[in-house]
Formats: C-alpha cells, sequence, structure tokens
C-alpha cells in the first residue's frame, strides 16, 4: 500500500475553510472517489443532520463522532480513499489519526480548522499536523469592521463561556481591529 497525503486548510472563522473542503470533495466526487467525511459530534450550527451542503445544495453525509481513532477498523473508514475532517480543531487525535490514516492505511487525508482559538492559543493538534503535512493552506477572511484581511477570530463576549457556540458570538478581524479590541 502507498501513502496518502495530508492536506490542511486552516485559518480564523469565516475564513472558508468548510468551502475548500466541499470543492475538494466536489472533485473527488467526479473522480469516483470513495470519501468519509467527518464532523465533530457536537457541531449542530447549521443543521440537526450532519451534512456538508455544497453550493448547489448537494448534501454528503457526514459521520458525526467526538474522536477519531476508534474510525481506524470501522469498514467506512478501510473502504475510502479519502478522509475529510471538518472542524479539526476539536478532536483530541487528529493528529494521530491523519498521520496514521495517510501513512499506515495509505488515505489523503483533507482538515479544515481554525488554526488558533479568538486568543491566539494554538490548537496544539493543528500546529502538530500542518508541522507534518503535504500542504497547509492559510485562509482569510474580509475584517467585520474595515473590510480588509482578516487574520484572526475576536470573541464579542468574554463572559460567555459557550465552546462551540454561535458564530455570532465571533468576528473575523484583521490585525489592526483585533490589536484594538483586546
Ligand atoms: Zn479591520
Amino acid at each position: 500500500m502507498g501513502v496518502g497525503t495530508i492536506v490542511l486548510y486552516v485559518g480564523c472563522m469565516f475564513a472558508g475553510k468548510t468551502s475548500r473542503l466541499i470543492e475538494t470533495l466536489e472533485v473527488l466526487a467526479t473522480k469516483q472517489t470513495e470519501m468519509l467525511i467527518i464532523k465533530h459530534s457536537s457541531d449542530d450550527r447549521y443543521s440537526s443532520e450532519p451534512v456538508l451542503v455544497t453550493h448547489t445544495g448537494k448534501q454528503y453525509p457526514c459521520v458525526p463522532r467526538k474522536t477519531l481513532m476508534p474510525l481506524l477498523e470501522q469498514p467506512e473508514f478501510l473502504n475510502s480513499s479519502a478522509i475529510m475532517v471538518d472542524e479539526g480543531q476539536f478532536f483530541p487525535d487528529l493528529y494521530d489519526f491523519a498521520r496514521i490514516s495517510a501513512e499506515c492505511y495509505g488515505k489523503d487525508v483533507y482538515v479544515g480548522a481554525l488554526d488558533t482559538n479568538y486568543k491566539r492559543k494554538l490548537f496544539p493538534e493543528i500546529a502538530k499536523l500542518m508541522a507534518i503535512s503535504d500542504e497547509t493552506h492559510k485562509l482569510f477572511a474580509k475584517c467585520y469592521y474595515c473590510g480588509s484581511k482578516a487574520l484572526f477570530s475576536m470573541k464579542l463576549d468574554e463572559s460567555i463561556k459557550e465552546h462551540i457556540g454561535g458564530a455570532d458570538m465571533y468576528r473575523a478581524v484583521c490585525r489592526k481591529h483585533y490589536c484594538s479590541n483586546v
């Protein structure tokens, strides 16, 4: 068995990470590639059914999971040649899962993830994975306040403890507006 690849799409909130995963997914679908699409199990912001919805409205079912390693011996994993992980920062075992999937099972692994939280603290699993990825694409949003390149996620109310929370609690902001609001 050959080895696969690891491709990351990272950036702040609203940077289009999931959209890039969907674009990749649509390309792979035209090649009849068997795909396993994984979302974090408590990510129910956009739909009660775990699906990725393309711009044309086509829905791809996702497997909801809290951790990834138990998938390694599952039929849906073994039968897929491409593995997609959305919201990768939420998985505590992402690094090992992606590495083993690519290096021991020959899978092509695509991950969309925040690189840091709103305090610009690195997500360790993402930082480690960036170091061994074939490709890391840093994506950007538009600053909510001035429209220039947004690098960071800013939380509107520090007192709200919600872990995943609604996207409406966050703004994508440029460096200048991040610095003027923290
Ligand atoms: Zn700005």
